[in-house]
Formats: structure tokens, sequence, C-alpha cells
């Protein structure tokens, strides 16, 4: 008899798969395997079930056990496939990078009890240490509800975990075992009418359900997108089976759109994925989308790999996010990865956003009559809340009211015109720490990192220096290290400085900080919110954690500090992406009934960005900056890969890269072939760094150079003395 032969992928970083012999296990494709590779005991999937093997029967090896879960279903194994080959990725470290760690570990995957809280008799809210809002808040929902379910009290803040243990240790709730995935508790949503711009933007959808077809939704922030999300999820979830993926950039900065979703749609499973949950409810909630339980599955970019055995419509939200893209690894892009799977299982896709990226507005706008995978544009123009007026964006020119520390006298009179008035202001300056430099006056001296070519940015709260690219810290010098001056002082602005100016200037103000440095506990973020929406702060100071996703009825004032800087980048993107962040800030002020100002501090008030911006016409924008993309024939008009390599000295990496490209030449393709260049930052961790671009007019024809190229550069002598990494579609130069 013909032995069982299983070809399995297993997690090494070579672009193959291995032959096993069953071993008297039964295995499926799918199947998750434990083998033993150069003396490594590694789990391993099965791809394929045969009898024949390229290697010699006797040479192969037993697995050494089959797990009974299976982990990939088909159309999931077409999706993994179809990005190992785009990305040239190999395939092994693909599929088992798109499981949960607990399912990359050699355990099975056993199930975890999921509980149910209630308030225990007589407890008394007064236990409740001071200032300790969510638990209140959590008090409040379960005296209300009189039973919470995990998916219940997320809604209430995502650290919910933490919360009710505190709870329970102080002796005022219990838990009890529930049966896994359930409906959220019903609630009474409102249900807006919908304006007929939503109305035809959810007919339209609708009218093709059961085939591919690609959506761009755009609207402006507020306009009532994820009402037609929530609308057309409604419809399609009617059939019982449908499942439903919504893709979010980052769910811990939008912890109210999970809110929403889990209100409206409350009697439908749903479940997330996300780095913020803990590796069993990662398990779990990964399960419950795989086998067809939970019927919504809202989840961060790696969630566009999970298996959904049922899956009938893709929802892409701000879909211009660079948070999208994997930036090591598989460099994948899951909206791109979205749109592949849409395509692959015959379903609809909608991408959302306000300001769109350039290769999906030049989808949507580039007319195609004949292609099938032309995309549908439906445009919101209003508003969606009656008498929500868009605000009105207005620069300072810093030439005419220059800045003292970093605030221009007009910006200070609109704040002070908001304390007056009892509103709240957002100041957006996105650096963090206190200032970016400390710098000697008397010789020039500033603090550099020794290992990155990046400045050491200022923590004065901490009194140190620090790099915020590999984490180097240092005390803050009493004197200048190269001449002895004792006069250095820390240069140009960052949040910190920025709340401490503040409070100099407006001492009766209450002021907040959100930054990656203020808000490094889980449930920072929520709290700080939930104190906002009390009214327990009158100016908020932050960087783009603050941009997102937040809806503040009582904010009437955005100042944008010190943004200048990413009008003259060397970076193609860099407008593109000012123009969606200032969009994103604008989206803050005047969501309710009061109208908003937006005040920009800027040396080129005149620049095109901001004439776009002030009539906030994103359409004219992009029309322009899509005609100059295409005189200089860059993305969306050509397509690039990026070879990136590092190494202790550059000398290895100019080898190396140069060898590269010149084999490239050799191949004799219509791609062209960059010279080697460094990136801006040309050292980070110690190691030298260096790239080398490749530009072709069409996917098949960069596609096709890749295919013989990559086994060569992995062929290379000098490949094994250098780091090495492909990124198709970079975004990031
Ligand atoms: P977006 O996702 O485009 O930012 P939302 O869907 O969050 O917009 O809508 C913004 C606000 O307007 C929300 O508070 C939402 O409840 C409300 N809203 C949406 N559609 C309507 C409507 N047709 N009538 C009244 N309010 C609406
Ligand atoms: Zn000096
Ligand atoms: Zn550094």
């Amino acid at each position: 008899m013909q032995p069982t032969i299983l070809n399995i992928a297993i997690d090494v970083p070579l672009n193959r798969t291995f032959d096993y012999l069953s071993g008297g296990f039964v295995a499926q494709v799918g199947s998750r395997v434990i083998v033993s590779f150069a003396g490594r005991n590694l789990v391993g999937v099965v791809l394929q079930v045969k009898h024949t093997s390229d290697c010699p029967v006797e040479k192969l090896k037993p697995v050494s056990h089959v797990f009974d879960d299976i982990v990939f279903d088909t159309p999931t194994f077409k999706l993994l496939k179809f990005c190992a080959d785009y990305y040239h990725y190999p395939l092994g470290q693909a599929l088992i990078s798109a499981l949960p760690l607990r399912l990359r570990q050699l355990k099975p995957a056993v199930s975890r009890k999921q509980f149910a809280y209630f308030l225990l008799p007589n407890a008394n809210k007064n236990l409740i240490p001071k200032r300790k809002i969510t638990l209140e808040r959590m008090f409040d929902a379960l005296q209300a509800s009189q039973i919470l379910a995990s998916s219940d009290a997320v809604l209430i803040s995502i650290n919910w975990r933490k919360a009710m243990n505190e709870l329970k240790q102080l002796g005022l709730v219990g838990e009890k075992e529930v049966l896994s995935v359930k409906a959220s508790m019903p609630s009474a949503a409102v249900e807006p009418a919908l304006n007929t711009e939503q109305q035809h933007a959810i007919s339209q959808v609708l009218a093709l359900t059961h085939t591919f077809k690609p959506w761009l939704l755009h609207g402006i922030t507020g306009s009532g997108k994820t009402e037609v999300y929530i609308k057309i999820l409604q419809h399609i979830l009617q059939d019982a089976q449908s499942q439903i993926l919504v893709l979010v950039p980052e769910i811990n900065l939008t912890p109210q759109l999970e809110a929403r979703f889990r209100s409206r749609l409350s009697q439908y499973p749903l479940v997330t994925l996300h780095s913020n949950l803990s590796e069993n409810e990662r398990l779990q909630n990964w399960l419950a989308a795989s086998t067809g339980a939970a019927k919504i599955v809202i989840g961060t970019r790696l969630s566009v790999f999970t298996p959904m055995p049922h899956l009938k419509l893709i929802v892409v939200d701000e879909e211009h996010d660079g948070s999208y893209k994997q930036q090591d690894g598989q460099r994948y892009h899951a909206r791109d990865v979205a749109m592949v799977r849409a395509k692959q299982l015959n379903i609809p896709i909608i991408l959302g956003s306000a300001t769109p990226s350039l290769e999906t507005w030049n989808n949507a706008t580039t007319a195609s009559s004949t292609n099938k995978s032309q995309y549908g544009l439906l445009t919101l123009k209003q508003r969606a809340v009656q008498n929500a007026q868009l605000p009105s964006i207005f620069c300072i020119d810093i030439a005419k009211s220059p800045t003292e520390n970093g605030l221009s006298p007009l910006l200070i009179k609109a704040l002070r015109e908001r304390l007056n008035r009892g509103e709240q202001s957002l100041l957006f300056l996105n650096r963090r720490g206190y200032a970016p430099v400390l710098h000697c006056n008397a010789c020039q001296w500033v603090s550099s990192c020794t290992r990155c070519a990046a400045k050491l940015v200022v923590h004065l709260s901490q009194k140190r220096l620090k790099c915020h690219h590999c984490g180097l810290e240092q005390r803050i010098p009493l004197q200048c290290p190269s001449c002895g001056n004792a006069d250095i002082k820390p240069i140009g602005q960052a949040t910190q400085r920025l709340e401490q100016t503040l409070q100099t200037l407006l001492p009766n103000a209450r002021i907040a900080r959100v930054d990656r440095d203020s808000m490094r506990s889980k449930d920072a973020l929520t709290d700080m919110l939930a104190q906002v929406h009390a009214g327990e702060v009158d100016i908020l100071v932050g960087t783009q954690m603050l941009a997102k996703g937040h809806d503040f009825p009582n904010l009437t004032l955005v100042g944008v500090l010190d943004t200048d800087s990413a009008l003259y980048s060397p970076d193609f993107r860099a407008a593109e992406k000012l123009f969606a962040q200032l969009m994103q800030v604008a989206g803050r002020a005047g969501r309710a009934d009061k109208a908003g100002e937006v005040l920009i501090q800027t040396a080129f008030p005149q620049h095109v960005l901001f004439d776009a911006l002030r009539s906030q016409d994103y359409v004219s924008f992009a029309n322009a900056q899509l005609q100059e993309r295409t005189a200089m024939q860059f993305p969306p008009s050509s397509f690039f890969a990026l070879l990136r390599a590092e190494a202790a000295e550059f000398r290895v990496v100019n080898q190396f890269l140069t060898a590269a490209g010149n084999r490239a030449r050799q191949l004799n393709s219509d791609v062209m072939i960059y010279d080697v260049i460094r990136p801006q930052m040309e050292r980070l961790k110690s190691m030298e760094r260096g790239q080398l671009l490749l530009q072709a007019n069409t996917r098949l024809a960069l596609q096709r150079l890749l295919k013989i190229w990559m086994p060569e550069i992995r062929a290379l002598p000098m490949a094994s003395k250098v780091r090495w990494s492909l990124d198709i579609d970079p975004l990031e130069f």
C-alpha cells in the first residue's frame, strides 16, 4: 500500500513547503500538525494530502502529531497563497503568521469558558474609590442590565476585564459561566431617518449583493457613513448564515465605532480581532469567526485573513489609513488583500473614507464600461445631523502673527473665547515629548541618537533624552557634552511643552494631553474621552491619537500647530497624508449644533493644499494630485517595489543592492531599476540602510520580473551578509 504523504507549510524563512509521512494520523487539508524540523518541533499546516513525493519516500519523516482543528478552509488558503505570491513572502511564514498566537503554539486549541457578570445583592456604589470612572460606569451598566456578558462589558470600556476584577475584589460583583458567543444586549438605540444621499448609497449597494463589486463610499466626517454601513449590514444579515467583515485601522482609538455596531446590530453575535485582546480572547474570537458563529467581525489589518465560511460583504473603514499596511514580515496592505478576497469570493466590498487614497480615488473615477471590477462611487456631501455645519477653516500666517512658544496671538485669542463660552478646544501637535531636540547655543551641538539618524527628544518630566526610533535613553546632561557650556536649551515644540505653556497662559483652563506617553495604561484613553464628554476638560492637547473618530459635541475650535515640514517633504505622498490628517482633525470641530472653527498656523498660507482644505474640496485636491502623479509617473500611474537592505556597514549594503540591481537590469524586462539610495532614516538601531527602487507601468510587468529575480537575490553570496526585505507597493521610502 502507498503511504499517505502530507505536504506541509511551516514557519521557516524558506521559500518552499515540506513533505512528511502521515505516520498513521488522519489529516486533512488545513489540519494543524506538529513536525520535527532541523531538530525542533514546529507547528505546520497541511496543504495537500497525497501519495507521491519528489523526495524518496524512505527519507521522509512522519509528522509528530495531528491536532483535530482545521485552521484554514479552501478560500482562505487561496487568499493566503495569492498573497504569498504577490508579496513574494514564504508561504509557510505567511500562513502561520495569519494564525492567532495560541494556534501557533504546540498545543491543542481548547475553548475557554465565557463568563457573565452581575451585581451582588446590596452592592454599594460608594465602595468604589474616588475618580475610578470606568468602575463607576461599569457599576451603572450592571445595575441597569441585571447581567452583563463580556461582549456587553466591552461597550463600557475596552479594558472591562480589569475593571470587573477590581469590582469583584471590592465585593460588588459576581460572575457565572455562559455559553460561547452571544448577541449583545438589546438596546434602545435610535435609528435616524436616512437622508436622500444615504438612501441612494444603500440601495445601490443592496442592488448588487451577490457579485464582486467594489464601492467607494466617499463622505466627509460626520456625513453618516457608519450609518450607511449599519443599514447595509442589517439587510445582509437577514440571511441567517451571512457573515460580514469590517476592517478598521486601529480599534483602540475608536471604541465608539464598536459600541455603535454592537448597539445597533445587537441581535447578531459580534467579535473583534485586534492586538488589545488577550491571546485567549483573540483565539476565541478567531474560532467564532471561522466556525461561522460570529456574524460580524470587526478587526484590524491581520483579521483580513480570518477564515469566515459565509462571508458576504467586506467593509474597509477609513480605507486611506496607512495602518492597513503591514510594515514588517509579509508587507501586505489589508485593503488590497480585502479587495482580492472579495473578488475571489464574488462578493461586494465597500471602501469608506472622507479622504480616499489616490489609488482608490483613481479606481473610482477612471471610467471603464467593460470592466467588472469598476468601482462604484457613492458620495455623501452633507453632514448627517440636522444643522451640523462644516467647520470654517482658516490659516494663521505666522509671519504676520508670530508664535511665541508655539502659539500665535490669534490662536490664543480664539482659545480664550472658547473658554469664556464654556466650549472645548483641541490643539493638534503631532509630536510627543517636551521638545524635539536639545541644543547648545555656543557650539551648535544637538542631541542625536548614536544608533539612528535621528535626534534625541527631550522628555523634561523624566529628565531624559529619548530616541523615538530605537528606544535609546539617557539623562539630560547638565552641560553641553561637546563644549561644556551650561546654557543648553530645548528647541521647538512638542505636546508636553505645549501643555505647560497653556497652563501658564490660561491658568483657569482644565487641560488634558493625549499622546502615547500620557495614554500608556490601557484604560487611559477611554477614561480621558469620558472626562471630555462629561465636560471636565477645556483644552485637549494631542497627537494623531486624537484625530480619529471621536465625537465631541461641545468642541468648537481645532488649532493645528507645526505641520509645515510635510508641505515640502521628499515623500511624494506627504501632501496626500497631510490633507487626510488635517481633514480628519478638522472633522472633530462642530459635530453637533455648534459651528466649529479650525485655525492652522503656517508660514505658507497660500499653499494649494490649504486652499483645498479651506474649501474642504477633496475632489479638486485629489484630481490635482493625480495629475501631478501622472506627470511624474508615480503611483497610481505606475507600480513600485522596494528592495531594502541593512547591515553594520553601508559598503556591504551597497554591494548587495548594486549586485541585485545589476542582475535585474540583465534580466532585460520593461521594469525601470533605479540606483541604490539611502532612505531618509539612513541609520536605524546601528544598522546602515539602503534601498533599490523598481518601477513598472503595470503590476504584471513588475510581478514577471520579481518572479525570476527573487530566487536570484536569495542566491546572491551577499544576501547572507545583510538583512533584506522586499516591499511591494511600499508606502514609506
Ligand atoms: P461618519 O461615519 O461619516 O463620520 P456617522 O455615521 O458617524 O458619520 O454619523 C455622524 C452622526 O450623525 C452620528 O451621530 C449619527 O448618529 C448621525 N446620523 C447619521 N445619519 C443620520 C441621519 N440620517 N439623520 C440624523 N442623524 C444622523
Ligand atoms: Zn556646546
Ligand atoms: Zn535611536
